[in-house]
């Protein structure tokens, strides 16, 4: 699999889920299943949040638009690459 591909299988994969976020955070159980569940959630919406945040603040793929996974690594490298080479100055 592409990591382009990877990349939306991600994304299809949180979009389902959140589906069944929504029963189980109205839910008034109060079991460890549910409560580690709850917790579960949180964390996925967190890594999601950062995960948009920081596709907002890369440029889009030339070729595939917004959320290239592949044009992102590069231009994160890319940036780190830049600041290392200016600490060296
Ligand atoms: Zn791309």
């Amino acid at each position: 699999m592409s990591d382009y591909k990877k990349g939306d299988a991600i994304l299809a994969n949180a979009r389902h889920r959140e589906e069944h976020q929504m029963e189980v955070l109205s839910s008034d159980d109060d079991s460890v299943e549910v409560r580690e569940l709850k917790e579960e959630i949180a964390e996925d919406d967190m890594l999601l949040r950062a995960y948009y945040q920081l596709m907002d603040v890369i440029p889009k793929c030339p070729v595939h638009g917004n959320r290239c996974i592949p044009h992102a690594i590069e231009w994160v490298l890319c940036k780190l690459a830049a600041l290392s080479e200016q600490e060296e100055e």
